[in-house]
């Protein structure tokens, strides 16, 4: 970990914002108080934080067009964001990740649970002191972890898995891409089914899985001793976060 890293905090109410920067500076960061989009743009343009938290709800631009604002500046790929958000419609936008947003906190959020994440987003980037991330995508943003075996191109619609390019069917390019983004989330397959497939009223479940199988037998086939995707029983599916490095 940098020795003190700055985080740059998007938030309007300033009870809230007290608390982040309360708990942030506890745990050795800097926090950098922004209420509203514009000084979140300005003080990101003249120092790129080590991570940024935005609130969906600013008065002044929503947190999802800030996003977009912020990654289109210089540093925007390389800083990893984190929404957070009261609603489940606004959860739901993150989850679809159209903006390959880093996580998200739901409010009212524990305290200790969010310094956690900023911890685990901040290691996954990989700054921890060794610089900065090592940019092996076209788009740093949306691209996986460096620690993980996965890289995604999100622009060419590939994943790469131990180095090799994956021959992905759309769909399973779809589910794979998810649960690379967010290592360890459970999507539920209705999420999946929603998320993934253009008409989710046109397939069952058992479509979701179908294709987790055929895209395991070809992770299997590059990797055949590392299992990278968890089944949770009656529930769904999620990326092992514990994976080796290399095989
Ligand atoms: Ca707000």
């Amino acid at each position: 970990m940098l020795a003190h890293p700055r985080i740059l905090i998007a938030e309007d109410e300033s009870g809230i914002a007290d608390t982040l920067q309360y708990v942030l500076r506890t745990d050795g960061f800097v926090p950098v108080w922004c209420p509203t989009a514009e000084e979140a743009i300005a003080q990101f343009t003249a120092e790129p934080p080590a991570l940024a938290i935005l609130d969906v709800g600013l008065p002044d631009m929503n947190g999802f067009e800030l996003f977009k604002r912020l990654q289109k500046l210089p540093a925007g790929a390389e800083v990893p964001m984190l929404f957070l958000t009261a609603r489940s419609d606004e959860i739901d936008r993150v989850v679809g990740l159209e903006l390959g947003a880093d996580d998200y906190i739901a409010k009212p959020f524990s305290p200790r649970e969010l310094v956690a994440r900023v911890r685990s987003i901040l290691r996954r980037s990989g700054r921890t002191g060794q610089g900065t991330v090592t940019a092996t995508a076209a788009t740093p943003a949306a691209s996986t972890p460096h620690l993980m075996p996965f890289a995604l191109d999100v622009d060419r619609m590939q994943i790469r898995y131990y180095g090799r390019l994956l021959e992905l069917s759309r769909y399973e390019y779809g589910l794979l891409r998810l649960m690379v983004q967010r290592p360890g989330r459970v999507f539920t397959r209705d999420e999946l089914l929603s998320l993934v497939w253009d008409e989710a009223s046109d397939s069952f479940d058992r479509t979701v899985d179908a294709h987790v199988k055929t895209l395991r037998a070809k992770l299997k086939a590059v990797a055949p001793e590392v299992e990278p995707i968890r089944t949770l029983r009656g529930t769904g599916y999620a990326l092992n976060e514990e994976l080796p490095p290399s095989v």
